[in-house]
């Protein structure tokens, strides 16, 4: 086998880390005797001494070494289950499935009975439900039923160093509910973290540091910068396995997308491959993939055959897989990137930290010494990479978890227990945001509105549109939108070869009405046809996405009746359906300009229509978008177009004739005045 791209590694200094004894490495016999093996089994009865003897305690343990499987299981194991369920959070939906699937395995359990996960649109609890893996996200919305989390003995927040927002939320929360409830417990646990910053916020909480075991990895970076690191990983996986001795590959990209197209290219040049070479079996995991195939990536590899994971973050600290002796290392991940000034958000890859590249490569020296392939060169290793990541709170968009602490009852966001507060331009962004939103009102308090968008599991200028819904008496088609949306873009699929064909079917749905009534269009087609899967193949369409789709439209249509607005169909009016779409995305409205590009109207900044939009050829003159996606150049993906009168007429607190300023409406009246947000100005300044 040739490499026509052959990219030229330099293997340079060690990992700083020392060569450690080995594992016991013996084959166990039943997962109780595997479970035994792990490093905190060692120290199970020292934990559980802690955990009754302190309130709150911190852990710290090298990945891998069994705290998401096996603490709950010593916590039940213990009785703490017989006051109320353990609850383990999880920064990612695949983590809180996947772990739950081991643990109900090992506890010879059906899954959703004693342990299940709960993630966002998808509970799979029951009654018998004691041990709860989910997602930090899902533990921060069971507030709102029930503030002090009565149905819960223990909560353990788990990867606390990943430090997304829901867990900094939930920080300050949990350590309000310690203090009040003295029968909970809480254990804050985590690969590698500031234990000491993490114990003097919990008022001096004890910390535990389990010893793990790590084998040395070789680190090998490239001579120069990579331009093409998809090129680069596919090209450095099929090196390994041609080259090095057998051992599975991991290899970190930044989403499904991603992880689909390289799935694809790996399968298309192992082809060929012929009997010589072992087999390369090709594992991709993502929270979309159904579980059977997620589980694939824990399965042994088979004799002389190799695996490779191709996996995201998840894979850096959240799911460990045993086996792995090298790692490919493009260096990136996707983030969402947020300008607090201009309260613009949007997804970007980027360069991941130095700890991150660390964690990594720690991942190839689990059960041997392994191999790192880093796609970067060793100098920005060391003078390029941030040494640490900055907290997602210090770089988001903040108005969902700001209607959550609303909706808590909790007011006073200035003073509110942060580890790490967020820029107070930020919080007054997300304030302005909910207001012009109508979700909050002058003084900052929760309206009807509000508490009605506070309901649904979405970002607010998504459930703002299903709210306003109702005003327009469609909700029918907007829960369907709103659903179509939350599955992500994998509603349609492109297989190389019929490029033409999915194009086509594609616009199909599409006749230049925009891309979330094209949406709306698919999926009243496909309830059209019984919900049939051979009508996706034959539109190209992704069945899994469509199934997920029905089944979140199915909660959102409950959550509808729970706030009291009327299942409403309106398919003739289709300005009705996009007046409640501009209704929630009047924030992200844009205006055409000369040369083909947009102008957004509020933070004025050069955008595009992304190419896969149904309208990138129509070119409307004013339109709202979903989100910003930053690749070559700032995109809009779903778009739909709108009429600028109707950006005064939604929402008058926020925009005024001047913004819309377009010869037909120069006859209409004047907006309101401008809205009191000094006043939260200087409540912030305040704090
Ligand atoms: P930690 O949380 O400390 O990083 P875990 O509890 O996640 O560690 O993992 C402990 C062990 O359980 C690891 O050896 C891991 O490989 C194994 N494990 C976790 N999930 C699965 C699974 N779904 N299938 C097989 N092994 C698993
Ligand atoms: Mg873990």
């Amino acid at each position: 086998y040739v490499f026509e791209d052959q990219i030229d590694f330099v293997q340079l200094s060690g990992i700083d880390e020392e060569p450690s004894e080995a594992e016991s490495g013996s084959i166990s016999r039943g997962l109780m005797e595997e479970r035994k093996t792990l490093p905190i089994y060692s120290f199970r009865d020292e934990l559980l001494h802690a955990v009754n003897d302190h309130q709150v305690i911190i852990i710290e343990g090298e990945t891998g070494c069994g705290k998401t499987t096996q603490l709950p299981q010593y916590l039940h194991e213990a009785g703490y289950t017989k006051q109320g369920m353990i609850a383990c959070t999880q920064p990612r939906r695949v983590a809180a499935m996947s772990v739950a699937a081991r643990v109900s395995h090992e506890m010879g359990v059906k899954l959703g009975h004693e342990v299940g996960y709960s993630i966002r649109f998808e509970d799979c609890t029951s009654e018998k439900t004691v041990i709860k893996y989910m997602t930090d996200g899902m533990l921060l919305r069971e507030f709102l039923g029930e503030p002090n989390l009565s149905s819960y003995s223990v909560v353990m927040v788990d990867e606390a160093h990943e430090r997304t927002l829901s867990t900094d939320i939930l920080f300050g929360l949990v350590k309000d509910i310690a203090r009040s409830r003295k029968d909970f417990k809480l254990i804050v646990s985590s690969a590698t973290l500031d234990a000491v910053k993490f114990s003097e916020f919990f008022d001096g909480a004890p910390i535990f540091r389990i010893p793990g075991h790590r084998f040395p990895v070789v680190p090998y970076y490239t001579r120069v910068p990579e331009a093409d690191y998809i090129g680069a990983a596919i090209s450095t996986v099929l090196k390994i396995h041609v080259t090095e001795p057998l051992g599975d590959i991991l290899l970190f990209l930044t989403g499904q997308e991603e992880i689909e197209s390289v799935d694809g290219m790996l399968k298309e040049r192992t082809r060929g491959f012929g009997t010589k070479i072992a087999e390369l079996i090709i594992c991709p995991i993502f929270a979309n993939l159904p579980t059977e195939l997620q589980a694939k990536i824990f399965e042994p590899t088979p004799e002389g055959a190799r695996k490779v994971v191709l996996a995201t973050n998840i894979a850096e600290t959240s799911l460990t897989i045993n086996g792995i002796k090298y790692v490919v290392d493009p260096g990136f991940c996707k983030t969402k990137s947020y300008n607090p000034r201009t309260g613009m958000e949007s997804l970007v890859v980027n360069p991941i930290s130095r700890a991150s590249a660390n964690q990594r490569a720690g991942r190839a020296g689990r059960t041997g010494p392994g191999k790192c392939f880093r796609l970067y060169t060793e100098y920005s290793y060391k003078h390029e990479l941030e040494d640490n990541a900055v907290p997602e709170i210090q770089r988001t968009n903040l108005a969902n978890v700001v209607l959550t602490l609303k909706s808590l009852g909790i007011h006073d966001l200035v003073n509110f227990d942060f580890m790490d507060p967020p820029p107070s331009e930020a919080l007054l962004r997300a304030l302005e945001q909910l207001f012009a939103l109508n979700a909050l009102n002058a003084k900052g308090e929760l309206t009807k509105t509000g508490r009605r968008m506070a309901e649904f599991p979405l970002d607010p200028m998504l459930s703002k549109m299903v709210v306003a819904s109702d005003k327009y008496k469609c909700s029918e088609e907007i829960v369907t939108i709103a659903a179509m949306l939350s599955v992500g873009n994998t509603i349609f699929y492109c297989p190389k070869d019929k490029q033409v064909h999915a194009d086509n079917a594609r616009m199909n749905f599409n006749p230049g009405n925009g891309d979330h009534i094209a949406l709306l269009n698919v999926y009243n087609a496909w309830k059209e046809m019984e919900y049939s899967t051979q009508w996706c193949y034959e539109n190209y369409v992704q069945v899994r996405s469509m199934k997920r789709a029905h089944d979140i439209r199915d909660q959102l249509e409950g959550l509808l009746q729970r706030v009291q607005i009327d299942i409403r169909s309106n398919p003739s009016d289709l300005d009705a359906t996009k007046k409640a779409i501009a209704s929630g995305f009047f924030p992200h409205a844009a205006k055409l300009r000369k040369d083909g590009s947009y102008r957004t109207l509020k933070n004025p900044q050069t955008v595009y229509i992304h190419p896969s939009s149904g309208v990138v050829r129509v070119h409307p003159r004013w339109l709202v978008y979903n989100e910003l996606v930053l690749t070559t150049k700032e995109y809009m993906r779903q778009v739909t177009d709108i009429k600028p009168e109707w950006l005064v007429e939604i929402a008058p607190h926020y925009y005024h004739l001047k913004d819309v300023d377009d010869p037909a409406i120069k006859k209409m009246p004047r907006g309101q005045g401008k809205p009191a947000l000094w006043q939260w100005n200087s409540q912030i300044k305040m704090g």
